[in-house]
């Protein structure tokens, strides 16, 4: 049981820091970021989507999709 909530704990911890995967379609004009890739605003892209962390997408100037907020 301590193995378990040492695990949700580093999950929840995880979900927060700035090195979280996120999804961006590679457009090269794409102003946003997702966090799932099978997200609705990330399906009518006709480019490659690209996986980024979420610092390196807000230092770009991307920010989060109005799907997932
Ligand atoms: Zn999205």
């Amino acid at each position: 049981m301590k193995t378990l909530s040492l695990l949700l704990f580093f999950f929840t911890n995880i979900t927060c820091k700035e090195n979280t995967t996120v999804y961006i379609c590679n457009s090269g004009n794409a102003k946003k970021y997702h966090y799932i890739s099978s997200c609705r605003g990330l399906s009518n892209c006709t480019y490659k989507i690209v996986q980024s962390t979420i610092d390196k997408a807000k230092k770009e100037g991307k920010t989060l999709c109005g799907w997932e907020k």
